[in-house]
């Protein structure tokens, strides 16, 4: 039986000075795991050193796969494509700047082994800024209050795919993507190794503050249909209101004669049939949306369910 294979996907960018280091430490836990092991390393658009760095590494350890990017794609593209690229029977996506520590590759490994399909690295201890943390907490309320696919809180990009939800996610074209989104979206047994984050070893984070927000709202219209519904509940809010306050306008001023000497002006009456007019123009934006939603979904051409496996006994009435 051949031996089992475990690939090591790494998206980098500009990481020259930590490459050796994360390389060593790389080296160290593959070389004890047991296992064959490939580490692929996929360059998005580096303009630094870290090409040349990784070719050095690589002409001591064939173990080493570079898949250079022609530009910067951003991570969540390098990490797809490092998942493209695997032949293992997991994969494990760690970042290259060591804030996902190496050593924890064995334990990932042992709740593979345990039956676990996706293993997913929560970090413990957060250190950001108190803004950041603000941010990100909103973030995760909102999304997974307004979408199907949770995410999980603090969850990072630090996971093992078995084979068989490599396969499936490969299935997946969509281009605006936030990884882990999709892998949760396939479902799939799940598992969690929580731990603490070191600051970066090197260099500065590749996610300022834009494009995170970016990310954010990409993972957004990727992952829930709500804020195309919006302007439909707005306009059913609007009309609803307005509709409700003019009833009561009409009849307090005409047909009871204003006994509580309200004296509503004509202007007033006017903005109340305005608002009545835009709920309408809402709801019926709100309308054409649901259309839209339903070409986004068929765009996104996502499979239409994921089975683990099919188990049958074949007797002549099931073998077709
Ligand atoms: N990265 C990448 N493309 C980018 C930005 C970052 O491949 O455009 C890589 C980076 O080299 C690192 C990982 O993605 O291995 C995480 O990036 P970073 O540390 O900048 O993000 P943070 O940890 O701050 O979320
Ligand atoms: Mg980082």
């Amino acid at each position: 039986m051949p031996k089992v294979l475990i690939s090591i996907i790494i998206p980098l960018h500009n990481e020259e000075k930590n490459i050796p280091i994360l390389y060593k430490k790389l080296k160290g836990v593959t070389d004890k795991l047991g296992y064959n092991v490939e580490i692929i390393i996929v360059d998005d658009g580096s303009v630094d050193d870290s090409f040349k760095a990784l070719k050095k590494i690589q002409e001591k350890d064939a173990r080493l796969e570079i898949v250079q990017f022609t530009r910067n794609f951003g991570k969540e593209m390098a990490t797809t494509a490092g998942i493209h690229y695997a032949n293992g029977d997991a994969c494990i996506i760690i970042d290259a700047d060591l804030q996902h520590p190496p050593e924890l590759i064995p334990e990932f490994i042992r709740k593979w082994e345990g039956g676990a399909e996706v293993v997913i690295g929560i970090r413990k201890s957060v250190s950001d800024s108190f803004s950041k943390k603000v941010c990100s907490y909103l973030y995760y309320k909102t999304i997974n209050r307004i979408s199907d696919t949770k995410l999980y809180p603090n969850g990072t990009d630090f996971q093992l795919l078995d084979r068989i939800v490599i396969d499936e996610f490969n299935k997946m074209t969509e281009n605006r993507r936030i990884t882990r989104g999709l892998i949760n979206w396939l479902g799939f047994r799940k598992d969690f190794i929580y731990f603490d984050a070191p600051e970066r070893a090197w260099g500065k984070s590749g996610y300022g503050f834009f494009k995170r927000v970016r990310l954010a709202s990409h993972s957004i219209v990727n992952l829930s249909l709500f804020p195309l519904r919006l302007a439909g509940y707005l306009g059913i809010f609007i009309t609803l209101s307005s509709a409700v306050t003019a009833l009561f306008v009409v009849i307090e001023k005409y047909v009871m004669k204003d006994p509580w000497g309200l004296n509503i002006t004509g202007v007033a009456i006017l903005v109340f049939v305005n608002l009545v007019l835009v709920g309408i123009i809402l709801i019926c934006l709100g309308l054409i949306a649901l259309y839209i939603a339903n070409i986004h979904n068929e765009t996104l051409g996502r499979p239409l369910y994921v089975i683990r496996r099919m188990e049958a006994i074949e007797t002549k009435e099931t073998k077709r």
